[in-house]
């Protein structure tokens, strides 16, 4: 079986850039991934809170610079198979993955990320890709002067809406309460544009759909209001994450919200397990927190395999 300093469940920001920092620490260090490397910001359309980009950026260029700044120092990675299991053996730990191969690592460091929560109203699963979407960057051009609405009121919903505004003829913003979660200058760019149409105080209770895709949405009211019928074309749904902690479920803390409880070097409760990004808790769930959170990850991992290696002789 093949054997490796590290290995790093994920490749968003937090699983990268522990990559980089490993890589030029001269670990033997490997990235396995489903996907294409990046996590969420590589469906985010512009990120422009991220240091050092004074007019913004794609969120697939910073995932592709994040990248080729691991590979640069030597990170290798294996893409397009997912991880299925984490298994301690001994003092390091076997990582499968879908294809059926398997690494030994030394230490693991988890950075899967968080995944978009559902509504869980009927018609949503049964729409899902025939009009409801949770990514305007792969679906908004569909609907060229089409009407959309996005669900939620939190950074990504407000972001996404703004997004949308490209495309569609209008985006209703259909939030639960009377006040948006999102940051203020994401608020007031939202409230200036006249695309966008605030639906306050209600929640989505069905999604509608005829011939095989989407006309609209039922809508109840959090403020004594009567249920209404909202015709739409598309629907974006922007309700938060959920941590994608559960191969680690077994092994380490998760909080009851299902987040690995790591300390503030990225320790798990389980020795040589370490974790990072928005798989973790805490507030701020931004590209350079998981940045700082993969980096610090990758310094406790190698400092734990030096001491291991010093004390095995
Ligand atoms: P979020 O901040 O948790 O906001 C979720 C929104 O969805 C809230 O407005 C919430 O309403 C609403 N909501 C939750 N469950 C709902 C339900 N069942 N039905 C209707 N509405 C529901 O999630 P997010 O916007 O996905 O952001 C996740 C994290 O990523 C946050 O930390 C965010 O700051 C960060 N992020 C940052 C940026 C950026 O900095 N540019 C961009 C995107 C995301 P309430 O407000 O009533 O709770």
């Amino acid at each position: 079986m093949e054997t490796v300093d590290i290995a790093i469940v994920g490749g968003g920001p937090a699983g990268l850039t522990a990559a980089l920092y490993a890589a030029r620490a001269r670990a033997r260090t490997v990235v396995l991934e489903t996907g294409l490397p990046g996590g969420q910001i590589v469906t985010t359309d512009w990120v422009e809170n991220y240091p050092g980009f004074p007019e913004g950026v794609s969120g697939a260029h910073i995932a592709e610079l994040m990248r080729a700044q691991a590979e640069h120092f030597g990170a290798e990675f294996r893409i397009f198979a997912s991880v299925e299991s984490i298994e301690p053996v001994d003092l390091d730990f076997k990582v499968t993955n879908s294809e059926g191969e398997t690494i030994l690592a030394h230490a693991v460091i988890l950075a899967t990320g968080a995944v978009p929560k559902r509504l869980h109203v009927p018609g949503e699963a049964e729409f899902t890709g025939r009009g409801v979407s949770w990514c305007a960057t792969c679906d908004g051009a569909l609907f060229r002067e089409k009407t959309v609405a996005v669900i939620g009121g939190g950074d990504a919903a407000v972001e996404e809406a703004l997004f949308l505004t490209k495309f569609a003829a209008r985006v209703y913003v259909i939030h639960r309460r009377d006040a948006l979660r999102a940051t203020k200058c994401i608020q007031e760019r939202c409230f200036e544009n006249d695309k966008i149409v605030m639906k306050w105080s209600r929640v989505v209770t069905e999604v509608l759909g005829e011939s095989g895709k989407v006309v609209g949405v039922r809508l109840a009211a959090t403020d004594g209001a009567p249920e209404e019928i909202l015709p739409l074309d598309g629907i974006f749904i922007f309700v938060g994450v959920e941590p994608k902690s559960e191969l680690v479920a077994n092994l380490c803390e998760l909080d009851a919200a299902g987040y690995v409880k790591v300390d503030p070097n990225g320790l798990t409760s389980y020795p040589g397990l370490y974790a990072a990004g928005d798989v973790t808790a805490g507030d701020l769930k931004q590209v350079i927190t998981a940045a700082a959170g993969g980096a610090s990850a990758a310094f406790e991992a190698l400092r734990y395999i030096d001491e291991r290696t010093c004390s095995i002789g």
